[in-house]
């Protein structure tokens, strides 16, 4: 039968596929682990989360989740709004945590997303059209691609924090659209460098046309006198036309923001279509944020205790002879070949150390790395304990 011989050829292409990416190393399946506070378990192993982003502890803080639960109005604890936001999903605690945002931020308005995912991959192709001309930083996170290839516009990716590039393309291109947009990550996600803000903020402002779009994913929480960001930590949040960040990381939550101008909130309310068709975050979750952000500024020791303890960690790392251009919770430690870190990482599991390897596609091949992401929840002992068996099974 013709139906059954073309599934069977359908099969065969994605079982070679898959054959594919498991000869270069690149297959990837789910992970089976249990979780315990801090602690994962697989199998017999007992080992210490170094790949999550609860980067403050605030997730897997069980106290500050009964006094959420034990403080929290009644009306917010449904686990769903049962609609999009422009229909019936829009409850009180939206317009809440929205106003909350602004205040912390001191900026005009700000605008909730079901994830940070929904966010770049539906704010970009809103507000670019055909006159208008997207810079990327080479290395922004998937969400940001996809974003970038649903836009109708124009999109050039520069080196990796080359500004001197970035400026050049702007000198060149400025006059031929009608807009352009900088695109860039405040703490890049695998390398976990930082962005000089401030920078791109005096280049922008050269150019009537330039605007700036940051994703705070990994800064938001951590950086900054009040845990904002590294837009708060150099002085530059009004100069940002879109703040973005999410709550899945250090928030402890679910969700993403952005704080801009009134006049852009109204646009995208009515434009980002990931806004528009999807179904709004329980009101449980958003109350929950809610609860999290209103004591944000309070956690200033977690924030130093991690930028202490991830500085150990990138100072080993360094004298191991690797290259580590971090200057954040994320630490990776660049191997090279997929399976040199694919056996690397079974080593430190075995050890005791969830730490996950990180591969093609989602850094360049080549880069293959061990990539630690540490969060304020780890004790001095642990951190010891990590650098002591990193030097131990160094070219082993
Ligand atoms: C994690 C991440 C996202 C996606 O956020 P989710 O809320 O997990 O969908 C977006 N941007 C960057 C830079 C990230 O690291």
């Amino acid at each position: 039968m013709k139906l059954s011989k073309t599934s069977s050829n359908t099969q065969h292409f994605y079982q070679e596929e898959l054959k594919k990416l498991k000869e270069a190393g690149n297959l990837r399946t789910l992970p089976e682990v249990i979780h315990d506070g801090k602690w994962v378990l697989s199998g017999e192993q007992r080992m210490l989360n170094l790949s999550s982003n609860d980067y403050l502890g605030l997730a897997t803080d069980t106290a500050l989740r009964d006094e959420f639960l034990g403080s929290a109005d009644n009306r917010d604890l449904l686990f769903s709004s049962s609609s999009s936001r422009l229909l019936t999903g829009n409850f009180h605690i939206y317009t809440q945590l929205e106003r909350l945002l602004a205040d912390l931020f001191g900026t005009e308005s700000a605008l909730t997303f079901g994830s940070g995912y929904h966010m770049n991959s539906g704010i970009l192709p809103a507000i670019t059209d055909s006159r208008t001309l997207i810079l990327a930083d080479k290395l922004v996170h998937a969400s940001i691609i996809d974003g970038i290839l649903l836009s109708s516009g124009y999109s050039i990716r520069y080196r990796h924090h080359d500004y001197r590039i970035l400026e050049t393309l702007i000198q060149k291109y400025h006059k031929n659209y009608s807009r352009i947009i900088i695109v860039t990550e405040s703490v890049f996600s695998m390398d976990g460098d930082v962005t000089p803000l401030q920078t791109l903020v005096e280049l922008k402002n050269k150019y009537p046309n330039v605007y700036l779009y940051v994703d705070e994913a990994h800064g938001i929480g951590v950086r900054g006198a009040h845990g904002l960001g590294v837009a708060e930590e150099q002085g530059c949040i009004k100069d940002i036309d879109f703040l973005c960040g999410t709550f899945g990381k250090a928030l402890g939550s679910i969700g993403a923001y952005v704080v801009c101008r009134e006049r852009i909130r109204n646009y995208l309310v009515n434009k980002v279509r990931p806004f528009i068709f999807t179904t709004a975050l329980p009101p449980v979750n958003i109350a929950w944020t809610k609860f999290l952000l209103e004591r944000l500024s309070q956690w200033d020791d977690r924030r130093q205790w991690l930028a202490e303890a991830s500085s150990r960690l990138r100072t080993c790392i360094r004298e191991m002879g690797c290259e580590c251009t971090s200057e954040s919770q994320i630490v990776p430690l660049t191997l090279g070949a997929s399976e040199k870190a694919i056996e690397k990482a079974a080593e430190m599991q075995r050890k005791g150390f969830y730490v996950l390897p990180v591969r093609p596609p989602t850094v360049p091949e080549g880069t293959s790395r061990l990539r630690f992401s540490l969060t304020a929840a780890i004790t001095p002992e642990e951190i010891s304990r990590l650098i002591q068996t990193l030097k131990e099974t160094q070219n082993k």
